[in-house]
Formats: C-alpha cells, structure tokens, sequence
C-alpha cells in the first residue's frame, strides 16, 4: 500500500489555514535565496505558493551569487529583531563562497522553522525541540497517519546528513525505535536493511535500494530526489520494492510534500511561541 504524502499535505494545509482564518496578525516567514539556481527557484516559489495559499505573509528575500557573508547576516539580524517575522529559512545549498554552518546558525533558534541551527539540532537529542528539522518531521508524521508503531521496531536509516539522517535519528529514538543508522562507508548494506522494520532511505542515488535489500513486510520511506533524464526517481526502486514491502512512499508524491507542508507546521508553531513570550 502506498502511503500517500500528497494527500495527508492538503489535509494539514486544510487545517492549518482553518486556524490562520482566526489569526491577527498573521504568521510571517522569509525565504532567503542567493544566486539563480533553478531547483531553489522551484523550491523557494513553491514554499511562496503554499504559504500564501495558507494565509501566510511571505516575503522572498533574494539575493545575487556574489553576495558577502556580511550583507546576508545583516539580513538575518535584522529578521531576528523583528516582532512581526517568525520565521525565516536559508535555501541550501549557497554558494562556496559563503559558509553555511556560520549563516545558519546567526538564525535566532526561535524562528528556525528549517530546524537546523545547531541549538535545535541538540534539542531533538534532548526530546525538547520544537522546531524539528522539515523532512524528518515530515516522515513522522506520515508513518504516524498510517499508524505505523514505533516502539520495540527496528528503524533502519541509510544516509547520515545533517538534514535527513541525523535528525531523524533522535526523532525515532524519542518514539522509542531501535535504530541503526548506514552510510556510504557501511559493509554488506543489504544485510543491514533487510533486518529494518521500518527502511528509510536518503542517499541521492536512483533506484539504489532493490527488493533485495527490503524484508517481506517492511515500511519504506523513500526521500530520494534525482532527476534522471528529465524523470524524477527516488533511491528506491520503487516497482520490486512494492511488491514486498506493506508500506511505500511513492517519489514523487510521498515525503516531498510532507516536506514543505512541516515547514508551513513549524511557522505557526514559532507564532505561537512568539505570542507565548509577548
Ligand atoms: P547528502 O548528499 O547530504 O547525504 C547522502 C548520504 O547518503 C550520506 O550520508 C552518504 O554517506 C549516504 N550514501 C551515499 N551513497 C551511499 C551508498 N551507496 N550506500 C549507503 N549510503 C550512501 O544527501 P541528503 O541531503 O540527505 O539527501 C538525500 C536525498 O534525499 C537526495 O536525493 C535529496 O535530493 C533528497 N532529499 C529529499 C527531500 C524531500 O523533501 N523529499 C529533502 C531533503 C533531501
């Protein structure tokens, strides 16, 4: 059965711009770009499209390739001294010249809706986060509408980065998941995933993981995007693989949305945060 992120996203949108209706003023985010690159241009104007659909006030804060660290944390000092943004975002990835780890983290942690300052990032270890890191947020949410049980299973993740697999290790240890966690370096992989009850899988490598890797079964979380030819595919192979697997995330249509949709979830949770301290 799939496991259908699109739908649950319009669902959560329905609601979250229910609640917006009843706002005064309404919740407020910032995208900042730099440079032109045309998968951040589809990234930033869907992000703009949702939000404003929601009810959001959206601001696309753009800004050219050459750019200096300075005048972009300048920016973002100035979005961390204002009352009326809650929230704000980096598109990833910037470019070389400019280094990401020092920008992300000038974002005050209050209005890291993207969750990935590293105050956050500790904070999921801690189980006290409430800004949670967009995809990982994302695939809990939608294992957790198809009722997916956490406790006692064995969560397999291939892929350590800073936006997918790390975090999520700290997101199934709080649901109380055995978790192991696989990476490029990892030997005899197959042997490893197929012990997963619930596979989840960000690598960035199309159609890598084969029914071969997967135990009769298992849930499957697909985060992969690669664009092949002008088609996109997942990591997963996802034709053998839903023939064995209970539960599959279809790419596209499976974590993407659920992806965006978190995203819009963590803006209103910063609003309320903010009104909270006054
Ligand atoms: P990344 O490049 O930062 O990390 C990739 C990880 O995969 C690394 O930890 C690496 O060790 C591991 N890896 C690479 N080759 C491997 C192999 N052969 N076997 C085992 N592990 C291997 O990538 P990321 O930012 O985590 O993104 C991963 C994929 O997920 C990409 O396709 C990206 O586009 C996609 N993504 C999708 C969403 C979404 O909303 N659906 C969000 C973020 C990322």
């Amino acid at each position: 059965m799939i496991m259908n992120g699109k739908e649950l996203s319009l669902k959560i949108k329905e609601n979250l711009k229910k609640e917006v209706e009843k706002l005064d003023p309404k919740p407020s985010l910032v995208v900042i770009q730099v440079g032109e690159d045309p998968a951040s241009s589809i990234y930033v104007n869907s992000k703009a499209k949702l939000a404003r659909e929601i009810g959001y006030e959206f601001e696309h804060a753009k800004f050219g390739e050459n750019v200096t660290e300075e005048e972009l944390i300048k920016k973002i000092e100035y979005i961390n001294a204002s009352d009326r943004i809650n929230g704000v975002i980096v598109q990833l990835p910037i470019p070389k010249h400019l280094d990401t780890n020092k920008i992300i983290n000038k974002i005050n942690p209050t209005k890291d809706i993207d969750g990935l300052t590293e105050l956050n990032a500790g904070k999921l270890l801690t189980s006290k986060a409430s800004l949670v890191s967009c995809t990982p947020k994302g695939i809990i949410t939608l294992l957790k509408e198809y009722n997916v049980e956490f406790t006692g299973k064995h969560v397999v993740i291939v892929g350590r980065s800073n936006l997918v697999g790390k975090p999520l290790i700290g997101l199934c240890l709080n649901e109380n998941a055995t978790v192991t966690v696989c990476h490029s370096k990892t030997k005899d992989l197959a042997k490893v995933t197929k012990k997963a009850d619930i596979l989840i899988v960000a690598i960035g490598k199309a159609k890598l993981i084969t029914a071969d890797y997967v135990r009769k079964g298992a849930v499957v979380v697909d985060v992969g995007i690669n664009r092949v030819d002008g088609k996109l595919y997942g990591d997963v192979d996802f034709d053998s693989v839903s023939k064995k697997a209970r539960l599959i995330t279809p790419v596209p249509g499976g974590v993407g949305p659920m992806t965006t949709i978190s995203l819009m979830e963590n803006v209103l949770v910063s609003y309320n945060e903010m009104k909270k301290r006054g």
